[in-house]
């Protein structure tokens, strides 16, 4: 049962009020837009289907919205609104003019923003989130790019701090120093725990894209540098490779706070290249130095290593961002910054899995998205729009469906919680696990924070579907205790992402648990790889007869 509020017909997260909500994973735009259709197609008659999905979404809806204490017929509470006391107050639940509004302030600024990153960079960048698309993949140029800005935001969580575009960093307080509230910016800027995610990082296993698959850690690493050196009273820093070929000289003009723990740093910055020696970034650094040595205390400016990787991703985050500067900040810029950009960071950790989700999903051809007419021929699998797409992707997808070939497909229907830990809940009368790997993202700034709450596990959710109809390889790990294992105790399955850990056991169909307990693999090692698709909320449908051609490395 999705936890929903209808206010004046628009659809929020009851939880929190608002359209998309990262913590628990809701986009309601899609419904919303369904009930707008003819004033958003008369609004911005330009945009395409998607990029009216792609809106900034309404937020803080229940704010405005009080429990009227009544029930409309299908038993959803009605809301009235506290100016008026009006159910469902077309004043003040006035969102489709809200939404229009909105979207025309983030498209002044230029709705299309260009990343200086070539394509195959930009692929990397965007595996280095989670969001993996096929190296071969021939979707159009925007859609590539606006792929990478959502991944950008989601990264930033940008909607979910940030309630408005374009935004002035002087709307909000500054980040006080001595206020016991903020933490030292070198851990407010945190997000996750860096052990944690390299180990995911690592059990993602073969990486077509080597040179990027730490580009996004490394970014993170970096902000945390600049927070500390800001911190320690150093606001300048220069970023550059060992080869000393790329440099980013950067300034932190000032540090606003957005919410609790989300510093907003505004930086200006320009980019140095060892071809191209009138940069502006020699003035810069002979400035900075200048100035250093007029004053003792700080001598000299931070250098952070960063590879042209790294470098190119933070460029592209704070290209997207500074299009969202709002036109009334006017920043205080030295002489050598004139030829500087202007831009903030916010705090950035891992994507959701709703998120990743929706950037990784090419619905369509798999190669470049258009309508599919055919389907490979050896695995049914796998749908192209011709020929040409077919042929591109046959090396990559040969391994798969030469192990496909011919399969039995069994329907699995799986629980997000192991039964044997169901039984003890109960017993208990509360939930005994942190259903953490599900339902929450654990570097999710909502996971961050409450990490000391156990979260009540909802046995019957699944997360979203990162993978859309498409084979994917699961893990299936046996128990390991044999006397649960001849008791037919729950098996685990989860994809490389981790985007879910689900369970099954022989009380939910022994004949399909004992064809996957009879597999070679699963007796010496106590787990098998196979591909699976997801076929429903809880269902899996997995290919038990037929190993991948060779194991996976996670
Ligand atoms: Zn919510
Ligand atoms: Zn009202
Ligand atoms: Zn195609
Ligand atoms: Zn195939």
């Amino acid at each position: 049962m999705a936890k929903i509020a209808v206010v004046n017909d628009f659809v929020f997260c009851l939880t929190h009020g608002s359209e998309v909500c990262n913590k628990c994973y809701f986009d309601h735009r899609t419904t919303n837009n369904q009930r707008m259709k003819k004033q958003l197609s008369k609004a911005f008659p330009k945009l395409s289907e998607q990029d009216l999905l792609d809106r900034p979404p309404l937020s803080n809806a229940l704010v405005l919205a009080l429990d009227s204490g009544k029930k409309d017929p299908s038993g959803l509470i009605l809301y009235q609104c506290r100016l008026h006391n009006t159910t469902n107050c077309k004043t003040c639940f006035d969102w489709i003019n809200l939404a229009i509004a909105n979207l025309k302030k983030a498209s002044t600024r230029g709705n299309v923003i260009a990343i200086e990153a070539t394509r195959e960079e930009k692929l990397g960048f965007l595996s280095s989130m989670g969001v993996e698309l096929s190296p071969n993949t021939r979707l159009p140029e925007e859609a590539v790019d606006k792929r990478l800005r959502g991944a950008i935001d989601g990264a930033q969580y940008f909607y979910s701090v940030i309630d408005e575009v374009p935004v002035n960093p002087a709307s909000f307080p500054m980040w006080s120093k001595t206020d016991p509230e903020n933490k030292p910016l070198v851990l407010a800027v945190r997000r996750g725990n860096f052990a944690e995610v390299t180990a995911m990082l690592k059990a993602r296993g073969e990486n077509p894209f080597p040179l990027y698959q730490n580009a996004f850690m490394d970014v993170r690493q970096t902000l945390m540098t600049l927070g500390k050196h800001f911190d320690d009273g150093h606001p300048e820093a220069v970023l550059q490779d060992k080869g000393h070929d790329y440099a980013i000289c950067m300034r932190v003009l000032e540090v606003r706070k957005v919410a609790l723990d989300v510093p907003m740093f505004v930086v200006t910055y320009g980019r140095g290249a060892h071809n191209q020696p009138l940069s502006p970034t020699f003035g810069w650094i002979s400035d900075v130095i200048a100035r250093s040595q007029s004053n003792s205390t700080k001598i000299g400016f931070p250098q952070i290593i960063s590879t042209p990787e790294e470098q190119n991703l933070l460029l592209s985050i704070l290209q997207v961002n500074s299009k969202r500067l709002s036109a009334d900040y006017v920043p205080d810029l030295r002489k050598t910054e004139k030829r500087f950009m202007v831009s903030f960071f916010l705090p950035i950790g891992p994507l959701s899995q709703l998120d990743i989700g929706k950037l990784a999903n090419c619905s369509g051809c798999i190669v470049c998205g258009n309508k599919t007419i055919s389907k490979c021929s050896g695995c049914l699998s796998v749908e192209y729009c011709g020929r040409d797409c077919q042929k591109l992707h046959w090396k990559e997808h040969k391994p798969m469906c030469v192990s496909l070939k011919g399969g039995t497909w069994h329907t699995v229907t799986v629980s997000t919680e192991a039964p044997e830990i169901r039984i003890a809940s109960l017993l208990e009368g509360k939930p005994l696990v942190a259903n953490y790997l599900n339902n929450q993202n654990p570097f999710h700034p909502s996971a961050y924070k409450s990490k000391t709450e156990v979260q009540s596990a909802d046995p019957t959710s699944l997360p979203p579907n990162i993978h859309g109809d498409r084979p994917f390889l699961v893990k299936i790990q046996c128990p390991f205790n044999p006397v649960l294992r001849s008791l037919g105790g729950s098996m685990l399955i989860y994809d490389r992402q981790r985007s879910f850990h689900a369970h099954f056991s022989a009380a939910d169909d022994q004949a399909t648990y004992d064809e996957a307990m009879k597999q070679p693999g699963m007796a010496t090692q106590l787990k098998i790889y196979r591909w699976a698709k997801r076929v429903g909320d809880c269902q899996l449908s997995i290919c038990f007869d037929r190993p991948p051609s060779k194991d996976p490395l996670w």
